[in-house]
């Protein structure tokens, strides 16, 4: 698929580091690491019901980034648009305890962080590159 766009919607847990890793790394892939390749799709206007949203899911691939495995964003794509290309379980990647613990904010972010989003968009980045592959 070369010229194909790929959607990452990324959930949106605003209690837990999760989420806030989800949503970052999901950022450094549309913004510095895949260019042009992949578009974020916002997880909130999803569901409230965003047509271009949820077209675009039905029309291209998408990957979904959750903090946990309640996968929120997998199960909103699958309830809305139909079929999850790939996933992204950052507990299964970093471990339940660091994922699940509160939040920090945003001034609070330390170096250990800043890691693990590197790592998780490492990961999502090895997966749009498998979609382009096929
Ligand atoms: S997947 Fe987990 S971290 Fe993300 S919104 Fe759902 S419960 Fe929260």
């Amino acid at each position: 698929m070369p010229n194909v766009q790929i959607g990452v919607l990324s959930c949106s847990g605003e209690e837990m580091l999760g989420g806030t890793l989800a949503r970052m790394a999901t950022r450094k892939v549309m913004e510095k690491l895949r260019i042009g390749r992949v578009v974020s799709l916002c997880l909130p206007l999803y569901i409230a019901g965003g047509e271009e949203e949820r077209n675009f899911a039905k029309e291209f691939p998408v990957i979904s980034v959750d903090g946990c495995d309640k996968s929120c964003a997998k199960i909103a794509t699958l309830k809305y648009s139909g079929e999850v290309k790939d996933t992204v379980i950052i507990s299964e990647l970093l471990g339940k305890d660091v994922v699940l613990s509160k939040m920090v904010s945003a001034r609070d972010l330390t170096d250990v962080h800043y890691k693990m989003v590197d790592i998780i968009a490492e990961e999502i980045c090895k997966k749009v590159d498998a979609i382009v592959a096929e």
